[in-house]
């Protein structure tokens, strides 16, 4: 197997550890954050954080 590392949809740092959430990839790192936030809040917080990411360009 490969050792492909995939590239993080809310930070893009390229890690092979992480969970897929919403089909993208997100890193442990991401995914820390995440669990602490609560079910309702996890597409928002993917959108708000994308969107900043976009403005960002
Ligand atoms: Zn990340």
């Amino acid at each position: 197997m490969k050792d492909e590392k995939l590239q993080c949809f809310i930070c893009n740092h390229q890690d092979n550890t992480g969970i897929a959430l919403l089909n993208q990839f997100i890193c442990s790192r991401c995914e820390r954050k995440i669990v602490n936030t609560s079910p309702s809040q996890i597409k928002y917080q993917l959108f708000k954080e994308k969107i900043k990411l976009l403005w960002a360009r």
